[in-house]
């Protein structure tokens, strides 16, 4: 049986907190290990090592901070076997699943290898006689950093190699449903030569993270989770004076026209309403097919393709789709599925008649068609391996219906006409964007960020809208003295 311990300072700590949690492996119910849930104290003391690390760290040079971050990389990379096998156990994803999330983590981790460049101020001469003007970006001190279950790896890498580069220092709380690979992402940080106390990572549940939110010391939350929890968070955090990013859930719609080429958007959105058994925030849950002949063919073709799906625990090689994360989130994903046929949907695969491994939380896939707008299903976010197609027949009500929904993080459209398809990009009112493109998820060096109920902060995350969240503007304007004596002035100076 293992013990998860805190990171702090660099030192694996137990904590003074006497609450434990078990760490379940979701494929076969069984307790890897307990964590002690950290408590006000173990907060306090993970918030102290952060800040008696910042001064030191941010005034290394960003191109040192940069090549301790390429060791970093170089690192995980030697490693990926065993942050891919953490990640499996603990959430039950497949292994190739795994690893494409981490090298999705180490795509934004190597956008913060360039720092030097990203923090690059702007200078104007002679703003004013003789005077100069340039601004710079700093850091801001301590920096909470809270995750969700889906991606152990790839989110965390997201906000904690941006905020480190940037100069900040992180109190990284992960789900309390997986945390050995944050714990193992930073060991290998300090392995790397990140020195004691930058990067701290803190096992617990909700009373860890009131302790960052509400923590003089802490600076600014970076939060990723359900909606629920961010609007939590972000109104907490923000009552208590900080910066916040906080990012939401998800309902992503994909569009598909009548003259979208049929097999390749099949094969797409079956990966992307299916893979990693629809627990991903950018996962496809709502096809919108434009005109009856485009949904009876399109159901047609997923159909054979769902029940084809390998369902199994990750260390089964073959497995396509492992299980739910806990036997309670089953039984709610379960409770949708008895909902949406209670409201008139028709359940046109329905996975739990599929035969499935004994021990472990696992689901089928589903798929449910005629669904309309009011039910159940198409309102909230499931957040498992449940598609559901609502008919339309136009494109303009496909738009309409798509922009009416209070998520948007992601969506997608699947045609053959590009006029079509621009029209969509400009009108569609949702953050990520796809072309023939299921999940639309911004390379590092670009920003990821839903809107609307997807999102609760000011700037997406990494690529430069995590360089401005994560840093503070400075402008600093200057004049040398060149001998000539100023006059004295008592009104603002006319530009001349
Ligand atoms: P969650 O909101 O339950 O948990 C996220 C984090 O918040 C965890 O660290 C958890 O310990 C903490 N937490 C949970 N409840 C809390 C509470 N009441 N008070 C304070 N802290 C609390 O989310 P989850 O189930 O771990 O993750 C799945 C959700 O995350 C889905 O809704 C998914 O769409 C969303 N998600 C969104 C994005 C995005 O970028 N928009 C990315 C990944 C996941």
């Amino acid at each position: 049986m293992r013990t998860y311990h805190h990171i702090i300072n660099g030192q694996d700590v137990k904590g003074v907190s006497q609450q434990t949690l078990a760490v379940i492996n979701p494929s076969t119910e069984k307790t890897l290990g307990y964590m002690g849930l950290a408590d006000q104290a173990d907060v306090d003391a993970a918030v102290a090592a952060a800040k008696a690390a910042f001064p030191r760290w941010a005034d290394t040079l960003a191109a040192a901070r940069a090549k301790i971050l390429f060791r970093w990389r170089q690192l995980i990379d030697d490693h990926m076997d065993d942050l891919a096998h953490a990640i499996s156990e603990e959430h039950g994803k497949s292994k190739t699943e795994a690893m494409g999330s981490i090298s999705r983590g180490v795509d934004v981790l190597e956008f913060a290898c360039g720092i030097p460049s990203a923090l690059k101020g702007e200078f104007s001469v002679n703003v004013g006689r003789q005077v100069d003007s340039y601004s710079l970006r700093q850091p801001l001190g301590v920096v909470g950093a809270i995750t969700p279950f889906n991606f152990p790896a790839m989110i965390p890498l997201w906000i904690s190699s941006v905020a480190i580069a940037c100069g900040n220092t992180v109190v990284l709380k992960p789900s309390e449903r997986n945390p050995s690979t944050a714990l193992l992402l930073a060991k290998l940080a300090l392995k790397a030569g990140l020195p004691s106390g930058v990067l701290n990572v803190l096992n617990g549940a909700k009373e860890a993270v009131n302790g960052l939110l509400t923590h003089p010391d802490v600076k600014a939350i970076s939060f990723v989770g359900q909606t629920s929890t961010a609007q939590y968070v972000q109104q907490t955090a923000v009552a208590h004076g900080k910066r916040v990013q906080a990012f939401g859930g998800a309902k992503n719609h994909a569009l598909v026209m009548p003259d979208a080429d049929m097999d390749s958007t099949v094969d797409a959105i079956l990966g992307a309403a299916y893979g990693s058994a629809g627990e991903r925030c950018m996962a496809v849950s709502v096809v919108v097919a434009v005109g009856d002949q485009t949904a009876d063919t399109l159901i047609a073709q997923l159909s054979p393709k769902i029940t084809a799906l390998k369902i199994g625990a990750p260390t089964e090689a073959a497995a396509e789709m492992g299980p739910l994360i806990t036997k309670d989130h089953l039984i709610k994903v379960k409770a949708y599925i008895d909902q949406g046929i209670k409201e008139g949907a028709d359940l046109v695969i329905d996975g739990r008649l599929q035969t499935v491994p004994s021990d472990g939380y696992f689901l089928a896939g589903c798929l449910f068609d005629k669904v309309s707008p009011e039910m159940s299903i198409y309102q909230n976010e499931i957040f498992g391996p449940v598609l559901c197609v609502i008919r339309v027949s136009s494109y303009e009500e496909g738009l309409t219906l798509i922009n009416n929904h209070p998520y948007a993080n992601g969506t997608a459209i699947f045609t053959r006409d590009g006029n079509s398809a621009r029209d969509f990009c400009q009108r569609i009112e949702v953050g990520m964007v796809g072309v023939n493109v299921p999940i639309p998820v911004p390379a590092g060096f670009h920003s990821f960020g839903g809107w609307k109920n997807s999102i609760f902060a000011d700037h997406g995350m990494h690529g430069m809208e995590g360089v401005r969240f994560f840093t503070q503007l400075k402008t600093i304007t200057s004049r040398w003295p060149s001998g000539i004596r100023q006059r004295v002035e008592f009104s603002l100076p006319i530009v001349e």
